[in-house]
């Protein structure tokens, strides 16, 4: 690894403390993820130095804010290789993104009859706004399915397509296999049938470049708390062709032009899809974030952790009875398991319990879980302030636990 590890770990004093009187291990970054000082700096500056709405007023205090957050807005695009900043809209996260689209879009351009296509992959925020819109325009939804190793069926797609697809709707990367989805051979094919695509990015920003305009995605959805940002902050990243035809989603201040009893007009995007009071202090210090990475270097962040995904990868499969969900050859940081016979929720407590945390349960992916007739699974995730030594550890802790079983 080329970039100074110290320095960076130094940046998150979260990581550095005893959790049951062993040094914490946090193997949970698929979930969410720590912020290092610069962000934890930006946010206390906007707390306790600047702080007043934004667009709405002429005082000082507002200009600052306003630039702060419209600046922000102009990183996240630059971050997604946006062509327009106004193609950049500030939600709560990947899950009101979705919303948006599934709600407005589908309110626009879905009928009686139409088909939206999602994958058997998907976490719950990208099955569940579909489905809703689905009842409420009598559509249906169509499931590309994947195989055993973790790979999307990509060859099936043309036989799920018909002239009722509206919309497909595909994870870039996987929060329980991790696979990385071949996205834009899937936006081209469905290119070829008009079919806009939206691509469900919050397992992949914080992790690879992003360029919209290269994979030609019609909208992009992520979340600030999963790239190292604060919670209740997102992006949705809509062509300008698809975000000017569709109707507002809130209804509220910021989205209008003129108020009337008789009829209220809307304001331009971006606007249009942020109404109220936004999370303005979320998007600076997500904007702070993004920096945050793009100085350590994307590309630099992807060969770390895919070497940490290997190495960790080949001390599980050493353990006996230990099976990996998920081994498509292209993968990140992110591992689910089952080790023996032990329920995940046992094997989380007693990992715990040395210290290392992991997510167990249905990971918001009750189809990937159906796929493979299981309740739950165990997932260690990584990103790159996670070391060597910390799967060491992990690996020597799965060792413990097996042995006490
Ligand atoms: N999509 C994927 C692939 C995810 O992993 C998650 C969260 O784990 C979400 C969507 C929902 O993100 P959020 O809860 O930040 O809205």
């Amino acid at each position: 690894m080329d970039f100074n590890y110290q320095d960076i770990r130094k940046d998150f004093p979260i990581l550095d403390q005893q959790v049951n009187k062993r040094p914490w291990v946090y193997f949970d970054n698929a979930a969410t993820t720590q912020r290092p000082l610069p962000v934890v700096e930006k946010i206390r500056e906007f707390s306790l130095q600047t702080n007043a709405n934004i667009h709405r007023g002429t005082h000082a205090h507002a200009i600052r804010t306003t630039e702060a957050y419209e600046n922000a807005r102009d990183i996240v695009r630059d971050f997604l290789h946006a062509k327009e900043r106004e193609e950049i809209i500030f939600t709560h996260g990947t899950t009101e993104s979705i919303n948006l689209v599934a709600r407005s879009f589908c309110e626009k351009f879905l009928s009686e009859g139409d088909e939206i296509i999602v994958t058997e992959m998907e976490h719950h925020a990208n099955i569940v706004p579909w489905q809703m819109a689905c009842e409420r325009h009598h559509a249906s939804l169509k499931v590309l399915p994947f195989a055993d190793n973790g790979t999307l069926k990509t060859e099936l797609l043309e036989s799920l397509i018909s002239d009722r697809t509206k919309i497909l709707a595909v994870a870039h990367v996987s929060n329980t296999l991790g696979t990385v989805n071949p996205i834009k051979e899937i936006i081209r094919i469905a290119h070829s049938h008009n079919i806009p695509v939206l691509v469900d990015g919050a397992q992949s920003a914080p992790h690879t470049t992003i360029d919209v305009q290269d994979l030609d995605c019609d909208f992009f959805a992520f979340s600030g708390h999963k790239i190292y940002g604060p919670t209740g902050i997102g992006v949705l990243y809509g062509k300008r062709s698809w975000l000017d035809a569709m109707p507002p989603f809130l209804g509220g201040g910021e989205m209008i032009d003129r108020v009337t009893f008789e009829k209220t007009t809307y304001n331009e995007l971006p606007h249009k899809f942020e109404a109220g009071t936004p999370h303005y202090v979320g998007a600076i210090a997500m904007g702070s974030a993004i920096q945050y990475i793009e100085n350590i270097g994307i590309d630099k962040i992807a060969s770390y952790e895919h070497q940490l995904l290997n190495y960790a990868t080949d001390q599980m499969k050493a353990l006996k009875n230990l099976k990996i969900f998920g081994e498509s050859p292209e993968k990140t940081g992110v591992i689910c398991f089952q080790l023996d016979q032990i329920h995940p929720f046992d094997l989380g407590t007693l990992l715990d319990q040395l210290g290392i945390a992991v997510r167990t349960g249905r990971l918001c992916a009750d189809p990937v879980m159906d796929h493979f007739g299981v309740t739950a699974m165990t997932r260690a995730s990584f990103t790159f302030y996670n070391t060597i030594e910390e799967i060491d550890s992990f690996v020597a802790a799965l060792k413990r636990i097996r042995l006490m079983f």
